[in-house]
């Protein structure tokens, strides 16, 4: 009877209790007072809570409302941010999926899939500009940027475009919201202001420019019974060339012509590419989601898919948590690339989430690419995936020819050249006719290392001791993984001598270029060069236009260009990828050399390929040369498979890591005792570590490894999820975990 009246009372005056995945580094969930104002509490709403020592204001998630009522000292709920949740059922199931497959704090998960500037922003005004004077009219004593403002609207009006977006303006024209203020205010153009919608063609649609040719049809009448729905995951191995783009665009159009809604993801390099404007075009309501996006712009872009006013969202791995209520189809082109996995919390692959996406939803997913991953069609042979094919480039062009040039027979000997004479006679050739060359250095910088030739001693980075790369422009040796940077001395510390830079890095061979073909227009892009939008367009605009001749850049250059003109590609160095300490080594050479020569012969005028190696009896490197991608698969899945390694076992790894190098040993040994207590006696699972990771020192910490390899997908995620908490606590190191690495440095 007490007991009764005594609980009775307790729900009576007790407030009521939720329960909040904090957007912190913690995996369970916290308990909260929701206070009655607010009414009632609904699971997916975004929150601020006090959180940790300090009660800081943290963003969280409500993850479960039915906590009843309590008395308990509880601290209260400060602010609720969302009328209703953001995420649907489906994406908030997604979100649980990640959070246990990955390996992340729920709500570190959710948080990253609901942009922060979501529901803080009214509709957006924008302000746009159309011309309002003939070039007739205009005055001799404009400024280079106000002509090109003008000259851009010209172009627009031309091609029937309405008024372009001040942003579009500045991102094309390079102008200043000055420059075009000015212009309004002398009449030659008029602004106006009004709501923000997606840019539209007046006339609607391009129309298609081309029919299908009859592999494309082959494949889009495979699709068919896909496409109309229900979950299916298929690989579109397409060689380079192929049209996998217009297949995409056809069946994106079909989806969204029955009502529904698709995704498309892409590489963050390949969305400023001229091949995904030409696709935004040609489709109806795109909202393209690339990463210069302001937050504002970003919430406004969420909230049209949301509302259903978008019909294709267009972006990198993030895009795959657009929230389209009516979702009909994802596409993830290029599937293979390795930038399609996060290398923050939540450490997710966005290829992986978009097939989990696709099965949640029961919608179909298509992966396309020219050298699927091994993962992929390992999937597809196992009848997990289904297996589409263009096996041969449009209007029957011929695939590129490659030539191996082993570099060291191929140089005078005892000079330090990467440019040997095959390339540098092609090269000449190339420029003979008039046509363009790309040329594809794996590596920044001038010179890889600053070394000493008498002793040996080498200039390394304190904090992560990796040899720092020296960098002309910048006169400074930079070390690649903290950006710290350090003088070069003219004499080696160690015994006196003269200093030598010696590598093979791009601006090494950018400054041999200038030296064989002074005459040659040469353009870099690479990281270093390439930190705008508007700096990447550029150079892009100048090969389109045929301004530049040699087009010369890291993996940058490998991914997705379509030049008619490029006729000649180089392969400066077939060996970077390599060298890599990792077991798809071999898988990255492969993709990186086709993917590289597929830039060459997109046209009539052909194309060549010289692939320079040191290693020239190097299998990936020979079965790239024949583009033999079966070859290459048939060769690498048994090895794999010998070694006990993806795909035919996963991967959970963890990092721990601290400033100093016995604690964060010691904390190693700790986490490899309890993976020992969790895993030792589960005959699928081989816990190999703790060691010193590839890298040892990054950043000032020091860095231990344990990977743990499983043939059973999510097996170890099962055991795993729910003990992070505990297998971090007293660790006094910082642990990271990531499932499926890509990085294994
Ligand atoms: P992939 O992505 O397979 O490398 P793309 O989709 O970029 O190939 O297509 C290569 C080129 O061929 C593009 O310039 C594209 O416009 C063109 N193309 C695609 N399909 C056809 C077709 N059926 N007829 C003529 N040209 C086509
Ligand atoms: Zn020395
Ligand atoms: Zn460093």
């Amino acid at each position: 009877m007490i007991v009764v009246s005594r609980l009775f009372d307790q729900d009576e005056s007790g407030g009521r209790v939720v329960a909040v995945a904090v957007s912190a580094g913690v995996w369970r969930t916290f308990d909260y007072l929701w206070p009655e104002a607010l009414g009632a509490p609904q699971r997916g709403v975004r929150v601020r809570v006090p959180f940790g020592r300090g009660d800081r204001k943290t963003l969280g998630f409500v993850a479960d409302c039915d906590g009843g009522r309590s008395d308990r000292q509880l601290k209260t709920v400060a602010e609720v941010i969302d009328p209703a949740p953001q995420l649907d059922e489906n994406l908030w199931r997604l979100g649980e999926w990640m959070a246990g497959y990955y390996l992340a704090p729920l709500g570190m998960t959710l948080a990253a899939m609901v942009p922060s500037a979501v529901g803080r922003h009214a509709p957006r005004m924008e302000t746009a500009a159309s011309l309002a004077t003939e070039p007739a009219d205009w005055p001799g004593n404009l400024g280079p940027r106000q002509k090109r403002v003008l000259d851009e609207l010209l172009e627009a009006r031309k091609q029937g475009v309405g008024p372009l977006t001040l942003e579009r303006l500045r991102a094309h024209a390079g102008a200043s919201g000055d420059s075009i203020r000015r212009l309004a205010a002398r009449g030659l153009i008029c602004l106006q202001t009004t709501a923000q919608r997606l840019e539209e063609a007046p006339e609607g649609i391009e129309p298609d420019p081309f029919e299908l040719n009859d592999d494309q049809q082959r494949v889009l009448d495979a699709l068919q019974g896909r496409l109309a729905g229900g979950f299916s995951a298929t690989v579109l191995h397409g060689v380079t060339g192929s049209g996998k783009t217009e297949v995409y665009i056809r069946a994106i159009r079909q989806v969204v012509k029955a009502g529904r809604q698709a995704i498309l993801l892409a590489p963050e390099i390949a969305l400023a590419t001229q091949t995904l404007q030409r696709l935004a075009r040609r489709l109806p309501r795109v909202a393209v989601l690339h990463s210069h996006l302001t937050g504002a712009q970003r919430a406004f872009y969420y909230a049209m898919i949301r509302d259903g006013r978008a019909d294709v969202v267009i972006g990198p791995r993030s895009a795959i948590f657009a929230p389209a209520r009516r979702l009909g189809l994802i596409v993830v082109d290029e599937e293979h690339e390795g930038s399609y996995k996060q290398d923050t919390v939540p450490r997710y692959h966005g290829r992986d989430v978009a097939v989990k996406r696709g099965a949640l939803e029961g919608v179909p997913v298509i992966l396309g690419s020219a050298t699927p991953s091994l993962e992929s069609i390992h999937n597809a042979r196992a009848g997990r995936y289904n297996l589409l094919e263009l096996p041969r480039r449009i209007r029957g062009l011929p695939l590129p020819k490659l030539t191996l040039v082993e570099l060291r027979k191929d140089i005078t000997p005892g000079r330090i050249e990467l440019i040997g004479r095959t390339l540098q006679a092609r090269l000449a050739e190339t420029l003979d006719k008039s046509e363009q060359a790309i040329l594809l250095m794996n590596r920044r910088g001038y010179a890889s290392y600053v070394f000493c030739a008498s002793c040996g001693w080498r200039l390394e980075c304190d904090a992560c001791t990796r040899s720092l790369v020296f960098h002309q422009a910048l006169r400074l040796a930079m070390c690649h993984y903290c950006q710290a940077t350090a003088e070069v001395p003219r004499l080696c510390p160690a015994c006196g001598k003269k200093i030598i830079l010696f590598g093979l890095g791009i601006q090494r061979i950018e400054s041999e270029l200038a030296r064989k073909f002074p005459n040659a227009a040469v353009a870099r892009m690479d990281s270093d060069t390439m930190t705008s939008a508007a700096q990447f367009r550029k150079v892009f605009d100048g090969v389109a236009g045929g301004e530049i001749d040699i087009l010369l850049g890291t993996q940058m250059v490998a991914k997705g260009l379509d030049f008619p003109r490029v006729s000649l590609v180089g392969v400066v160095s077939a060996d970077t990828a390599l060298a890599i300490p990792d077991f798809r080594a071999a898988e990255r050479t492969f993709q990186l050399i086709v993917q590289v020569a597929g830039r060459a012969g997109r046209s009539d005028v052909g194309g060549n390929v010289v692939v320079q190696t040191i290693h020239p009896d190097d299998p990936a490197i020979r079965l790239a040369l024949d583009h033999n991608y079966a070859g290459f698969v048939a060769g690498e899945l048994p090895r794999r498979q010998a070694v006990g390694v993806s795909p035919f076992a996963r991967l959970v790894r963890f990092i721990v890591r601290h400033t100093h190098a016995d604690r964060a040993a010691d904390a190693a040994e700790t986490l490899g005792r309890r993976l020992h207590d969790l895993f030792g006696r589960d005959r699928d699972v081989r816990l190999v570590g703790p060691m010193r990771a590839g890298v040892f020192k990054i950043r000032g910490r020091f860095r231990f490894q344990l990977n743990l390899w499983c043939p059973r997908a999510g097996h170890l995620q099962e055991v795993l999820a729910p003990r992070m908490d505990e297998l971090g606590a007293q660790l006094r190191a910082e642990i990271v975990a990531d499932a499926d690495p890509i990085n294994l440095l």
